[in-house]
């Protein structure tokens, strides 16, 4: 019995059926002699150099060859696959300076059907008599003929005998075809026999999955289509089942070596910060609280995804891990990923924390109040050393600031709590610099998501978190009414409700286009339009100007007249998306809206709405593309985040979303986060029981053989270090 750990170190080379040439092509070069080229070089070229690699190629799809029309029967406007043999193969004779039309006739020895070929001449020098094709297309009249125009081709010539032809991704350049590949595969198969199957047998059996080896073969070579779908049901559960069984163990591994801080909580500090509230928390804020104090009582570091809509009351949350810590002498720091959000929590905290004291021994009062700091790249460097100082020291309870805290010369005296704001941005690695920056015991982390992430995916990208949601709003507000502005008298109606708005005494955020070019670019062109607003549809209000390029200090004096009300309508690029926070702002208008992402407009939308007065928030966009119709239907239609995740999700696929960031995920071949949501979350739940019951996976030494063999050295050796 074979291991996939042996597929991975058997190099595709020594299969002798990949040692053969490829099939030399009729076309000019090759046609005589022989190629020299092997079906070896062309996989590996594809990047395929293991057994492993050759039979994790699945195939892009099935032909059915039981369920195949004749062509007699194929009617006018019909999708049809056939499988047919090249009779004849011509190129129309064109008048000049027209393009090419090839005319390749086939039959399936019930029916004729011609295939034209528009400006594609290469389609004569490999299209030879005799060869067989699966053809799609669909099916249209020509001169009273039936035809398909511009089909897709496969040559499944060759020794296919089964009824499910499989049709490999294939490369143009590599030059080899499907059946080449299915020749490999085939021998690799019969090479392997059967596969070990390490996955619990309690497990397969509970939610009746087909065995491994049987799975195998019939991906590649099904006996039924729904057989395919069985075998391929079973493997992608399986590439769920080892990325989940990494993360999971990553996280305990955490857990086990790491000596953690059990937190005092439910201290006097945190009971006078809820007596200075001016609103009491929010029955989804008391949740989160007690869910991550049980966390923080134990010595064990916590490792916690905080997820909640846009004005959901995040910071809050943060702040009392925050302070948590420092109420058992510990300090925190809160990670922002741009310098704008890192001044903007800075700000409210600032704010929150007014008054606050907390015990000092040193201190003639017995006292002091909780002393935060910022530290930014923007940052001078004599107030940098003063800060360094006070962290080194502990007289600096708290610390914001952006990737600058994770630079070498940042060091704690006693870091006990961490919080990472996180948007998308921050990785595993940071994470644990961070951590490493602690000096004593590791810190607990919590990671705030800005944007909420589907489920599924949270479970995968923040795999190795556990997670709190944050799933209801503070009482008094508003859903903001959105609507796309999809023509000009839209766009007036906008503009309209901007100016009704601010007589009624509120106030209003245009959002400028986003511009990709540079950040200066994008400033100029918020200034322009700017002045185009003050002189066309905003003539005579008071209008302010907020982008990335003003100084910090400018920055923070143009959203200081806003929230007095002095500046009635804020033009702004982006930066607004993050921690402006003015409930007297009911209006945003948000241009070439089409532009954004739903993840970004949603942010940018949470701006308004914050006050109990209805709001209004319109994206202006008037020829979006399809996908730009998709999300600002979805943004009219629904304002509660973790479906836009969804539809997001959707929309633009998982790797997108994921990026690189969980290397895992290219192990994804069958399983897709976004269509096996079901399966992310079971083989979530499989490998939490497995590893339960047995943390260093001792009784499981197949499956421990199989993931060392998946994982990159550096986790290798630290999950399985016994
Ligand atoms: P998030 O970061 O989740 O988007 P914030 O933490 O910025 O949300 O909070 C949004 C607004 O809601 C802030 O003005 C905050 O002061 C306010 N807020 C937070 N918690 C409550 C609460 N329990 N009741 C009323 N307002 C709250
Ligand atoms: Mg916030």
């Amino acid at each position: 019995m074979k291991s996939l750990a042996e597929l991975a170190d058997a190099p595709v080379r020594e299969l002798p059926s990949a040692k053969r040439g490829l099939r030399a092509l009729p076309n000019t070069k090759q046609a005589s002699g022989k190629n020299a080229k092997t079906r070896a070089d062309a996989l590996e070229e594809m990047g395929i150099f293991s057994l492993l690699d050759l039979l994790t190629h699945y195939p892009r799809r099935y032909l059915d060859r039981t369920t195949q029309v004749p062509i007699p029967e194929l009617k006018e406007g019909d999708e049809a696959t056939v499988m047919a043999t090249v009779r004849r193969a011509r190129r129309l004779p064109s008048r000049r300076g027209a393009k090419p039309i090839v005319v390749v006739d086939i039959s399936d020895g019930q029916g004729y059907l011609s295939l034209s070929f528009f400006n594609q001449p290469w389609r004569l020098q490999y299209l030879r008599e005799g060869m067989e094709l699966a053809v799609s297309g669909k099916v249209t009249t020509f001169r009273g003929r039936r035809q398909m125009a511009n089909p897709s081709v496969e040559v499944v010539e060759g020794e296919w005998k089964g009824r499910v032809v499989p049709i490999y991704p294939q490369s143009e350049k590599a030059g080899i075809s499907s059946m080449e590949i299915g020749a490999c595969i085939g021998e690799a198969l019969r090479w392997v026999g059967e596969l070990e199957d390490p996955v619990p047998a309690t497990a397969l059996e509970e939610h009746r999955f087909a065995g491994r080896s049987w799975s195998l073969w019939e991906v590649h070579q099904p006996e039924s289509m729904g057989g395919k779908s069985e075998a391929r049901r079973r493997l992608g559960f399986d590439e769920l089942l080892r990325l989940q069984l990494v993360l999971v163990m990553r996280k305990r591994a955490v857990e086990r070596e790491c000596q953690g801080i059990a937190h005092n909580v439910g201290s006097e500090l945190l009971s006078r910060f809820r007596q200075g509230l001016p609103f009491p928390l929010t029955g989804a804020q008391e949740r989160a609280i007690s869910e991550i104090e049980a966390d923080l009582a134990k010595p064990v570091p916590m490792h916690r995804l905080l997820q909640g809509d846009v004005g959901a009351g995040k910071t809050l949350v943060a702040l009392w891990c925050l302070l948590t810590a420092v109420s058992g002498g510990f300090q925190g720091a809160l990670m922002a990923p741009t310098e704008v959000l890192a001044e903007q929590h800075h700000i409210s905290l600032r704010a929150m924390l007014a008054g606050l004291a907390v015990p000092d021994g040193a201190s003639l009062w017995g006292e002091r109040e909780v002393r935060v700091e910022l530290l930014t790249n923007r940052t001078t460097a004599s107030e940098r050393a003063r800060l360094l100082a006070g962290l080194a020291t502990g007289d600096v309870d708290l610390v914001v600031g952006t990737h600058a805290l994770l630079t070498e010369s940042v060091r704690f005296k006693r870091l006990g709590m961490v919080v990472i704001d996180e948007q998308h941005r921050f990785g595993v690695e940071q994470r644990s610099a961070l951590r490493e920056k602690a000096g004593g015991p590791v810190p607990d982390v919590l990671v705030m998501t800005a944007t909420p992430i589907p489920r599924t995916a949270a479970m995968t990208v923040y795999g190795d978190l556990d997670t709190t949601v944050l799933d209801e709003l503070p009482p008094g507000r508003t859903p903001v009414a959105t609507v796309w502005a999809r023509g000009p008298l839209d766009v007036e109606a906008a503009w309209e409700t901007v100016r009704d708005e601010i007589s009624a005494g509120h106030q209003a955020y245009v959002v400028c286009p986003l511009v990709e070019e540079s950040e200066r670019v994008q400033a100029t062109s918020a200034s322009e339009e700017l002045a185009r607003l003050a002189e066309g549809p905003l003539a005579g209000l008071r209008i302010g100007l907020l982008h990335g390029q003003l100084p910090a200090r400018e920055k923070e004096a143009v959203m200081a007249r806003f929230r007095t009300g002095e500046l009635q309508v804020l033009v702004a690029t982006t930066v607004i998306e993050v921690g402006v926070d003015v409930a007297n702002a009911t209006v945003m208008v948000i241009e070439d809206a089409d532009r954004f992402g739903i993840a970004q407009l949603h942010q940018l939308r949470g701006r308004v709405g914050r006050g109990a007065a209805k709001s209004w928030c319109y994206l202006l966009s008037e020829a979006p593309t399809p996908d730009g119709e998709e999300r600002l239907a979805a943004m009219e239609r629904t304002n509660d985040g973790f479906e836009l995740a969804e539809v997001d999700l959707d929309l633009r696929g998982e790797g997108t979303i994921l990026g690189t960031r969980q290397k895992g995920v290219n192990d994804l071949k069958l399983a897709s986060l976004r269509r096996h949501r079901k399966y992310v979350t079971l083989a979530r739940e499989v490998a939490f029981d497995i590893v339960g019951a047995d943390p260093a996976l001792a009784r499981h030494p197949a499956l421990v053989r199989e993931l060392r063999s998946l994982v990159d050295d550096e986790d290798r050796e630290y999950l399985f270090k016994s």
